[in-house]
């Protein structure tokens, strides 16, 4: 696979076209923002290590029947995938309450949240991704009745399948945000899911082992990135 024209240049990821129609490549950069792009900096091999992660779950996924615009790792930075039209949507699922949830709403850092909790933010950074609900989803035609049902369910059940990946690390998965596409009427799960979507902290300890460590400066992320990516995976990026 040949890495042809930039299509899209995001805040940590590169997009381009390739010789094959429906196929694109996604360049993980050593690029880490927060804050809506107002902290910057790049962090050796976090490109690797986020790319090594979102390849092992999105596997991980296929096996267990979630459609993923995965195809291979093409090398250590590099994913190929599946050409998709990006739903503007960010689909968070929480476990444990945590983040923007405990900022906004009367809810006490770590309290278990059982059932999960679904918030569904509009992806736009120039709005400070405004959380929607079923009705504005509708209202804007993000999504027929009928895909947003399908959406949902396909959130909750990555989201109970990693959940119990993570547990047997002894990693709990305190929330994560994922983004869908379409190809054709098909709906598959796009994006990456690594430490920079995901909140983790460790069960033992409750140590964070994602990009709280950069937002809030609570240790080396380089390291961090590294010792999580080698146990969620059990092997070395
Ligand atoms: P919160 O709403 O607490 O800021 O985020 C909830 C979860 O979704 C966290 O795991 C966070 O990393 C992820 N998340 C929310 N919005 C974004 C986003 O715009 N980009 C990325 N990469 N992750 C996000």
């Amino acid at each position: 696979m040949k890495q042809r024209d930039l299509l899209y240049e995001g805040k940590a990821k590169s997009v381009y076209r390739t010789e094959k129609r429906g196929r694109l490549i996604v360049r993980f950069r050593d690029d880490i923002t927060a804050f809506d792009g107002g902290k910057k900096d790049v962090v050796k091999d976090k490109g690797r290590y986020n790319a090594h992660v979102s390849s092992f779950f999105f596997q991980y996924l296929e096996k267990h029947g979630i459609k993923t615009h995965f195809i291979s790792l093409l090398d250590s930075h590099t994913m190929v995938v599946r050409e998709l039209a990006m739903i503007p949507l960010e689909m968070i699922v929480r476990n444990v309450a945590a983040g923007s949830i405990v900022r906004n709403y009367p809810f006490s850092e770590g309290a278990k949240l059982d059932p999960p909790v679904m918030v569904i933010d509009y992806k736009d950074d120039s709005r400070h991704d405004p959380m929607l609900n079923d009705d504005l989803i509708l209202a804007l035609r993000i999504l027929t009745l009928a895909e947003l049902r399908k959406v949902k369910a396909i959130s909750l059940r990555v989201n109970s399948l990693l959940f119990d990946l993570l547990a047997e690390q002894g990693i709990t998965l305190v929330d994560f945000k994922m983004e869908f596409g379409r190809q054709g009427k098909a709906i598959y799960l796009g994006d990456e899911i690594s430490m920079d979507s995901m909140r983790l902290w460790d069960a033992a300890t409750g140590e964070s082992l994602d990009k709280d460590v950069y937002r809030f400066d609570k240790g080396d992320v380089m390291s961090t990135y590294h010792r999580v990516a080698d146990r969620i995976t059990g092997q070395k990026p």
